[in-house]
């Protein structure tokens, strides 16, 4: 049975669902799911492309990051742990990057948190000495490094409509003709300024994490740098995408076939983690991050070496920290532990 009839079936027997429990169906099914059966990352094939597989100057950028903040940290034994690793490859570039750094490697235990099996086969491949976890919760003790790139955006979303007489949710249900169709629940009690037809999201799921990471960071030292596409102040739209063949699909229409994600509120990851004490530096543009870094040092530096690839380099620059490409839209944070100093690039 395909996961639409699945689906289908089971708004029958329980009535609508929520639209956290539908993305959740979709990526995460164990038989169906987007991530369990087909995520299709990278390539011209793919279903979308990441900053990672853009460019493995990237990866070295933050591989580079990460080796200062571990000597900021006191070069201790450290967990060096990634969130929804996809293939692999930002780990990779980063441990080639600071293969240099013997006692970085040596007092670095790699932890990836990846649910998706086909994926984790894949990160085996390309990165050394690595274990896997389903979630951060089973990550060892002991203080990190937390990275992540196009991960929150991934986790499920429950969606609200204003309407002339106030919000409802967002809900997954049938059309007369028992297709799937979106509709609204009746309205919920709470009055706000929106106006009719906005849209406002929250992420249960990405405050989970958030709420894992500021445990762990007020546990032993450490900091976390996420890095994903969202926005600092709400526009009030709807944000829910499905992506296949980098091209944007009807979510209703093929369940677990297409890559499904929202945009990221950065505002509310800031707002938790102060909140829970912790230091917080950005939001920031993906583009000035990785400039402070030296990504147009490091180009020409790549390009002086291979000057026949020097074009394909200055696109690959262009691609992550272009305004209208990647280095507007995508924004990093870093978390840290108190009484650490700022972290490089902020
Ligand atoms: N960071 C990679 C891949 C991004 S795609 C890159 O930049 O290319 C999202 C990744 O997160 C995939 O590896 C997916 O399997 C994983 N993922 C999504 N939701 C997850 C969850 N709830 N728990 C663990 N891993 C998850």
């Amino acid at each position: 049975m395909s996961l639409k009839q699945k689906l289908i079936d089971h708004i029958k027997d329980n009535g609508p669902m929520s639209v956290a429990e539908f993305m959740a169906a979709c990526l995460y099914d164990p038989k169906h799911g987007y991530y369990a059966t087909r995520p299709s990352i990278g390539g011209e094939s793919a279903d979308f492309i990441t900053a990672p597989e853009a460019s493995q100057m990237f990866g070295e950028l933050i591989g580079l990051w990460c080796a200062h903040e571990w000597e900021v940290l006191g070069k201790p034994a450290f967990n060096w742990i990634e969130l929804g690793p996809g293939r692999g490859v930002l780990m990779q570039d980063a441990q080639r990057a600071t293969r240099g750094i013997e006692a970085m490697h040596e007092n670095s235990n790699i932890v990836l948190i990846e649910m998706s099996a086909p994926l984790r086969e894949e990160q085996a491949e390309r990165i050394e000495n690595a274990e896997w976890a389903e979630r951060l919760e089973d990550a060892p003790p002991g203080p990190s490094l937390i990275i992540a790139n196009e991960f929150l955006d991934c986790l499920p979303i429950r969606q609200f409509v204003k309407g002339e007489d106030g919000w409802h949710e967002k809900l997954v249900g049938l059309s007369e003709a028992d297709q799937l169709t979106f509709g609204l629940s009746q309205a919920l009690p709470g009055e706000s300024e929106d106006e009719p037809g906005a849209v406002r999201e929250i992420a249960p799921a990405l405050e989970s994490v958030i709420y894992e990471i500021e445990r762990r960071l007020h546990e032993a030292p450490g900091r976390a740098l996420l890095i994903d596409y969202g926005y600092v102040a709400p526009e009030g739209a709807d944000t829910l995408q499905a992506l296949q063949n980098h091209k944007s699909v009807d979510p209703l229409k093929t369940p677990g076939e297409a890559d499904l994600t929202a945009h990221v509120d950065f505002a509310r990851v800031a707002h938790l983690a102060q909140e829970a004490g912790l230091a917080v530096h950005g939001p920031m543009p993906q583009a000035r991050f990785l400039r402070a870094l030296g990504i147009e040092m490091r180009a020409e530096a790549l390009a002086r070496a291979n000057p026949q690839h020097a074009e394909r380099l200055q696109r690959e620059v262009t691609r992550l920290i272009g305004r209208d490409q990647m280095g507007a839209l995508f924004k990093v944070i870093c978390l840290s532990s108190p009484g650490l100093p700022p972290p490089a690039g902020f």
